[in-house]
Formats: C-alpha cells, structure tokens, sequence
C-alpha cells in the first residue's frame, strides 16, 4: 500500500515521495507564547504527532520542526500590560508549552526553534528578497516584499491577487508600494525589543520567521509542511512567495492542514475568549480522552468541543482499557482461538489501511475496537494463553501509533491489580486445601474494598465493583 496524503496545495490526495528516500522533513508551526495554551493549540500538535508517530510506524526518519513565535506584537501588548519583559514571558509559555506536550504524550520535535534566537537567518534572507529585487526597504526603516514579483502568488489560499489584498489584516501603509505588500521586518518602536540590522534597529514580520528557520533546520526543500488551515492564508501563502521567490525551487511537496477546534461554534481562541486551557483538560481528564476526540475526527475537518464528545470519549477509553484485562480461562485451542488468531490479522490491514489514506485516524479506531471487541469475546468464552495475550499486545502496539499510554486511572484498581491477582491465587490454593472459611474471608474483604470476585469452572476472576 502507498500512503497518499492530501495536499492543500492541489486539493488532491497524493502519494507521499520524500525528497530523500526513507526521510521526511516536516515543519509545522508552532503557539505565539503570550499566554496560556488551550485544547485548539493541543489539537495541532496532536494531529501531526499523529502523522508524525505513523510515518516513522512506517520507517520513515521524520525531522520534525516546530516554532516558537517569541517576537510579537501580542507579546511586547501582554509585556506592556504586566510590567514584564517580552522575553520572561516568552520563556515562561515555551517551557509550560513544553511541559504539557510532554503530559499530551505528543513526541518532542527534533527541534523547537524561536525567533529571538534566529534573526541573523531572517536578516540575510531579507537582504537575499532586497538584492533580487523582490523586496524594497522603505524610509522609515520597514521592509515589505513585493508581491507583484511573485508571479504566482496566491496558488496555496487560490486568491487572486487582488483578492488577496483585500482579506489582509495588516493596515495599509503609506510607504508601501503595493497594498499587497507584507513587512519583512519592522523598523523598531520606542520599547520594544529590536536588533541591529542593515536597515536600522528592528525586528522581523511573522512570516519571514517560518521560511527562514525552514532554511536553516530543513534546507530549500522540504517535504510537509503544517499547521492550521487558520494559516493558510496570509501566512503559508507568503512563506512560499518568500521561500521560492529566494531559493528558486519548489518549497514544500505537501502542504498539510487541521480543522478548528470548535467551541459552542466558533474556533476556540484567546482572541474570542473562549477556550478551555491544556491543564484545565487535564486537571479532569486524561489525555488519551484528548487524543481519542481528535482521532475520532478527521483531522481537516473542524471538531465540536464539548462535555457530549468528551463523554463518549471518556467512555471509548474504558472500553480500550477494559480490552486489556486479564484472560479468565486458559483455552488455548479451538474455535474461539482460531477466531481470535484471524481478527488479529484483520485489525492491521486494516488499521495500516485508514491509516495509509490519508492518515484516516477515524478509521484506524474502528479496526481498533473490532479488536477490542474480538477480545472481550475471546476473553468470555474461557480463552487464554499465548493468542490471547498476543492480542492484547497487538492492540497495545497500535494504539501506541496512535500515542495513546492506555494507563488505567488510579481510582478504579488497576494500579492494585498485581497484588489482587496475587490474593486470587492464594485463595485458589485455600480452597484447593479446603480452606473455605479462610477463602471466604478473602473473597469477603476484597468485596469490602471494592472488588468483586467472581468464581467460575475456569477459575476465578475479579473485576471493580460500582
Ligand atoms: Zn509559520
């Protein structure tokens, strides 16, 4: 099977072809650190930790590169506000970002680059855009690109020019040549932070900081580059009239973006206010309730975030989790065996299937819970052994492709499980000795405490109580 990937680009599912056999070179851009982050920033990362984690299932070498955006106006606005440097708060929201990617089991990326420590990159790269022509300082000490030397601006979003111009969220400046023209870099207001370059103190624009880390981590060419579809248009659109309008080459084979995370209808934001933060989530949840949400949709299509999905996905985790209690007999023949045996099989084809179109995680889940319920059937009908701890392997396996840990929450007893499972099995040998009051004391302060046991011709088995 090839794996095809949709591409943004020509709206089309293509067939994924690195650049370099075996490897992929993967850029997905990262938070601006002025605050919080909220379960929408969470969905990004997880969805191309998803991509991520399938492409190296698959044996690819993934060099993955996520940005820091630490120079912005949202951040010298939150400075100004709090009295704080731009640059302690910056830190501040890196390192908790960080933290919680850690706690979102979502695999760090190779490199997490910022834009403080990158400017020398952007600075040659905006003289490269002056000296081609592409790019024009103005007197105030600005520097926009001239849009009207891309002759194919505007083929990632597909809006004409003039379009284009028109959905622009940067103020028309007097000095610009073109209203479609964006700032490279900024000549520096009073109390900001700023940087010595050839066109006085300043600090570079937002797009330019994506083509320039690209550069510098991935080289020319790279082969996904991600992000939200928020993103597609301006910033993608002028990372690529940037990138290719300097190095003359194909910037990106697939472009690559998720859907919003919806909150009541609207895209969960902090320019909107409404938004659930990452450890608010977690303070209540676990993360793989998180990560079942988003695999369950698909990932360019915008997710409804509420209590109903978090429900139903509360509940698709215990169902995996209970897939993975232990067996209760010990038949290791027969039908329900070779039943077991052939749904293995089934359940990679066909999770490597969904996964391979597209990365169809929806469908990945499916064949999943085929197994999950193969399992409890198997598990019902007495079998045990090698098939069926080979099972339970197996849908650990591909759940960790999924990044989901499968830990049992501390209240409903796993975490005591080894050492009930070995009072089972001393009030086996009681009662094999007849020892039935002793038994009985057993089974009876078990209950006390929440388990209940269950005996039957196969043996004895134990499960929470309500
Ligand atoms: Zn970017």
């Amino acid at each position: 099977m090839t794996l095809v990937i949709y591409n943004t680009l020509t709206r089309d599912k293509e067939p994924l072809q690195p650049i370099e056999p075996g490897k992929v070179r993967m850029y997905v851009c990262g938070p601006t650190v002025y605050h919080e982050a909220h379960v929408g920033h969470a969905m990004s990362s997880i969805v191309f930790d998803f991509v991520r984690r399938y492409l190296e299932y698959r044996g690819y070498e993934v060099r993955h590169v996520m940005n820091f955006t630490d120079v912005d106006d949202k951040i010298i606005a939150r400075a100004n506000e709090t009295g704080e440097e731009p640059g302690v708060i910056a830190d501040r929201y890196v390192a908790q970002y960080q933290e919680q990617l850690d706690q979102l089991n979502v695999l760090r990326p190779t490199i997490f680059p910022r834009v403080s420590q990158t400017i020398p990159d952007i600075i040659k790269m905006v003289q490269g855009l002056i000296e081609q022509g592409h790019a024009y300082e103005t007197p105030s000490g600005d520097v926009y690109f001239r849009v009207r030397t891309d002759t194919d601006y505007g083929k990632l979003s597909r809006r004409r020019l003039d379009e284009a111009i028109s959905g622009t969220r940067v103020s028309s400046s007097e000095e610009k040549e073109d209203e479609g023209d964006f700032a490279l870099w900024k000549a520096a207001k009073p109390g900001e932070p700023s940087w010595d370059s050839p066109w006085g103190k300043g600090r570079p624009g937002w797009h330019i900081e994506c083509s320039a880390m690209n550069l510098r981590y991935l080289g020319e060419q790279i082969d996904i580059h991600g992000g939200g579809n928020d993103l597609i248009f301006p910033h993608h659109e002028n990372e690529i009239a940037q990138t290719e309008s300097y190095t003359c080459k194909t910037f990106a084979r697939y472009w690559m973006h998720n859907g919003m995370l919806q909150l009541k209808g609207e895209k969960m934001s902090k320019s909107l206010g409404n938004l659930v933060t990452i450890d608010q989530f977690l303070s209540e949840h676990d993360s793989d309730v998180l990560r079942l949400m988003i695999a369950g949709s698909q990932y360019r299509k915008p997710l409804a975030f509420n209590d109903d999905v978090i429900a139903d996905n509360e509940r698709a985790l215990s169902r995996l989790l209970g897939a993975l209690r232990p067996a209760s007999g010990s038949i290791t023949s027969g039908p329900a065996v070779d039943e077991l045996a052939v749904q293995v099989r089934r359940v990679r084809e066909g999770f490597e299937a969904a996964m391979d179109d597209d990365f169809n995680t929806a469908g990945a889940l499916g064949s999943l819970f085929e197994l999950v319920r193969a399992v409890n059937t198997a598990r019902a009908a007495g079998v045990g052994g090698e098939v069926f701890a080979g099972a339970q392997t197996e849908l650990r396996t591909l759940v960790g492709v999924l990044g989901l840990r499968l830990q049992a929450p501390k209240s409903d007893g796993q975490s005591a499980s080894p050492f009930v499972d070995l009072l089972l099995e001393i009030r086996t040998d009681l009662r094999k000795a007849k020892q039935w009051a002793l038994a009985d004391k057993v089974r009876d302060r078990l209950k006390d405490l929440g388990v209940i046991v269950e005996d039957s011709p196969q043996g004895s088995t134990w499960r929470m109580g309500e």
